[in-house]
């Protein structure tokens, strides 16, 4: 078939790749300048793999979807032309002497929401040293050992590298998606099916929004962090996720505004001193890079897959892509096509 897809997001690549591999003719779309340019929400996530953590805000069909993509995951990387970061060992849920109440709240629901087997595991003080001796702040944590975290810029570069034989056409945005049509300044193009994954660029054919999250990359020589924590705290979400590279990603504001300027000095202030109170050791870290995007949102907040005869629309990601796009592009892909 001749596949023409809309959007170079994470989406677009992990297609692109499938359909490659399925020996397909595929284009790819995006008003990018190139393959590295940082448009797509994909490349700034901090990648953290959390089905029962993002109970907190999705439903029971995100975790399932989540879990799917844990197994997906390794699969995929290993199609791949460059090594991908990637570590299933579990992630924490940590809080402050004095948060508590707030911390009890958020646990109970995913107590209440997360399937048998796949609880929280509260752990004493002596377990999380041994876990994660950098986190050295607060006293009560829980293990979510499902979980896990994927290095997102090297994951969006080795999906491009894996899907060769792709016509990229960067600078190229595609202004309406119908049946087997992408429409552009240039005209309609015409394929056999075709796939509208523009994240929050599919307006007005979907509602969807853009909810910006700011982002910090920490150079922090010797703080050995293995898992992904997150801060419960009575006013933000604060995460912090290791990288190859001495790097600490820490995130996420989540701001309903579709601003894309820089970081804010508010939430520099707060989630930098959020990370700081979580491993004190940060404390001389560098900070090396700061960004700034727009998650893709619909409504519901919840995904949205419409398959029709020539048409995939896939959309409203939100802040859980990197946790469910394997396995929504599972879904998505007609059988006579993967
Ligand atoms: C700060 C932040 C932190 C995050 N952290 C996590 C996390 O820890 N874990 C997790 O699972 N998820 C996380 N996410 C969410 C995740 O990044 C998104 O859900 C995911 O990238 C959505 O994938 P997508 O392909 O739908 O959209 P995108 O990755 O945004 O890609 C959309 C693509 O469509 C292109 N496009 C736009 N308009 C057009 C047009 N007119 N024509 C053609 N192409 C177009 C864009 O240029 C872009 O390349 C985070 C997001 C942000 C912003």
């Amino acid at each position: 078939m001749k596949v023409g897809i809309a959007g170079a997001g994470l989406l677009g690549r992990l297609l692109a790749l499938r359909l490659r591999a399925a020996g397909h003719e595929v284009h790819v779309f995006d008003p990018a300048a190139h393959a590295e340019a940082r448009g797509a929400a994909g490349w700034t996530a901090a990648g953290m793999l959390s089905p029962v953590a993002e109970l907190e805000c999705a439903d029971e069909a995100v975790f399932r979807m989540g879990l799917r993509s844990l197994e997906l995951w390794p699969q995929v990387l290993a199609q791949l032309p460059l090594p991908v970061e990637f570590d299933a060992r579990g992630s924490l849920l940590v809080a402050h002497r004095g948060d508590e109440s707030t911390a009890r709240g958020i646990v109970d629901l995913l107590l209440r929401k997360a399937p048998a087997g796949h609880a929280p595991q509260q752990l004493a003080p002596a377990a999380l040293r041994e876990l994660e001796p950098a986190v050295q702040g607060p006293p009560h944590a829980w293990l979510l050992p499902c979980e896990g975290r994927i290095h997102t810029v090297q994951a969006m570069q080795a999906l491009a590298a894996g899907a060769a034989g792709t016509h990229w056409h960067w600078d190229s945005p595609v202004t309406a998606v119908e049946p087997g049509v992408l429409r552009t300044a240039g005209g309609d193009l015409r394929f056999d099916l075709v796939f509208d994954v523009r994240g929050t660029g599919a307006r007005p054919q979907l509602p969807v929004r853009g909810v910006r999250g700011e982002i910090f990359w920490l150079h922090a020589p010797g703080v050995a962090l293995q898992r992904a924590v997150r801060l419960l705290h009575p006013r933000h979400r604060v995460y912090l996720v290791p990288r190859a590279g001495d790097i600490v990603v820490v995130g996420a504001s989540e701001i309903e505004s579709e601003d894309r300027s820089p970081v804010s000095l508010r939430s520099t202030v707060e989630l930098l001193a959020a990370a700081h109170s979580v491993i004190p050791e940060l404390a001389e870290a560098r900070i090396v890079h700061s960004e700034s995007n727009l998650r893709p949102a619909l409504p519901d907040n919840l995904p949205h897959l419409e398959v029709r005869d020539g048409l995939v629309r896939i959309n409203g990601l939100f802040r859980h892509g990197w946790l469910i796009a394997p396995a929504l592009v599972e879904q998505a892909l007609p059988e006579h096509s993967a």
